[in-house]
């Protein structure tokens, strides 16, 4: 074995790493043997000396993600494997070469193997995103990686970890191009065509994991009166009107999101007055509504962002949701989600149930969904499994 750094566990706390799961926590760490530097790649034992796993570093509550459970050397080598399988995983799914859609998440975190790596495919533009100081220092590499799995299906990289990567001291440079210098494009989705800047947009410029959910809407859409709050670029506003719905609504209290919606309506159906955008407070506009909507969308941003305000987000995901029941039209369809990773599908369910509960409506569960499968979850981190969607029929 090399000379790494080897990082003690306390007896017990071995437990979770034996069961495959990629993170250790700082209070789990009983001794560390040399110099544990941000981001360098560490072995972990437990208190009998035994190997356990190797992973990077980091000071914080995450203070191990671990990159492989058998002994390893993180060369190009190792890189190249991990980036090409998760390639691979891809072409399965039908995503790469696909004439109808052309975006896709290439690297999941977790879910690839890769803890602390995203990155997302727009048309031959990837967009990276880190969240821990090890991928940072092994970039250049991953890169390399990238462009040998892609070929010539690659023409940009764009790095955009200014936002993910914590504060460090010596980590500059967290944002830029690392290959050509494209800022923004026109992918498509199940055919429709949407602008994308990933250098200025949300997260990595689009919500990639909605794809099938928003399929789904333009099922129901025929003959409705649509309501997408919290729209963004307006995607399950543009598979409304695709779907035959006789008026879209898209609600952003954001002013640039709701420019991108009326571009992207635009874009997919020219001269087609039944859009309609509006950048106001998605609890004003429920407050003031006119307008008696029969599907209504509800995709806000995450209410919890750590688990200490869950009950404060469960609240949240109680009163949006009970305004929708209050307001939709008898026979109406709702679809809601949360994407907060600390609300379980379970609590969730139960916000929504309360809600339904106090506006005095008969609901019915028509469909429970999730995110894509390029957007797959370790069954040893469920955590991975963020994004929680209910479709209900509301008499
Ligand atoms: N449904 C979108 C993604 C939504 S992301 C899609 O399919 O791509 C969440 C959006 O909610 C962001 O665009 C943000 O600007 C908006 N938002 C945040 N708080 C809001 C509020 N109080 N009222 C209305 N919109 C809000």
């Amino acid at each position: 074995m090399s000379e790494r750094t080897r990082v003690v566990l306390k007896s017990g706390k071995d437990q979770s790493l034996r069961r495959y799961h990629p993170w250790v926590f700082s209070g789990a760490i009983k001794k560390i043997h040399g110099p544990a530097r941000e981001g360098e790649l560490i072995d972990l034992y437990d208190n009998k000396d035994e190997f356990l796993a190797s992973g990077h570093y980091q000071n914080g509550s995450i203070a191990v993600r671990v990159i492989s459970f058998e002994p390893v050397e993180t060369d190009q080598l190792f890189w190249d494997q991990k980036v090409a399988n998760a390639w691979k995983l891809r072409e399965t799914l039908g995503l790469t070469g696909n004439l109808q859609t052309n975006v896709f998440r290439w690297i999941n975190a977790e879910g690839d193997g890769m803890p602390g790596l995203i990155v997302d495919y727009y048309g031959g533009a990837a967009v990276i995103q880190m969240h821990s100081i090890g991928m940072f220092r092994n970039l250049e590499a991953i890169v390399e990686s990238m462009k040998k799995a892609a070929g010539d299906q690659l023409h940009t990289i764009y790095n955009k970890s200014e936002s993910t990567l914590p504060d460090k001291p010596g980590i500059t440079g967290k944002s830029g191009f690392l290959m050509g210098e494209q800022e923004r494009g026109e992918v498509l989705e199940n055919g429709y065509r949407f602008l994308i800047n990933w250098v200025e947009g949300q997260k990595t410029g689009f919500f990639i994991d909605q794809r099938e959910n928003r399929k789904l809407v333009g099922d129901y859409s025929a003959g409705r009166k649509v309501l997408n709050m919290f729209g963004y670029t307006g995607g399950f506003s543009i598979y409304g009107m695709g779907g035959g719905a006789n008026l879209v609504h898209s609600v952003d209290s954001s002013g640039k999101a709701i420019d991108l919606s009326r571009e992207n309506a635009e874009l997919n159906f020219p001269g087609d007055e039944r859009h309609a955008a509006f950048a106001v407070d998605a609890f004003g506009y429920f407050k003031d509504m006119k307008e008696a909507y029969d599907l209504i969308i509800l995709d806000p941003p995450a209410f919890a962002k750590h688990q200490n305000v869950l009950s404060n987000a469960l609240q949240g995901y109680k009163r949006l949701n009970q305004r929708a029941f209050e307001a939709i039209a008898p026979g109406g369809i709702i679809f809601t989600f949360s994407c907060s990773q600390a609300v379980s599908r379970e609590n969730f369910r139960k916000s929504v149930f309360v809600a339904a509960a106090n506006a005095r409506r008969k609901v019915r569960i028509l469909h429970q969904l999730s995110q894509p499968p390029d957007h797959p979850v370790s069954i040893y981190h469920l955590e991975g499994e963020y994004l929680k969607g209910l479709v209900m029929e509301v008499e």
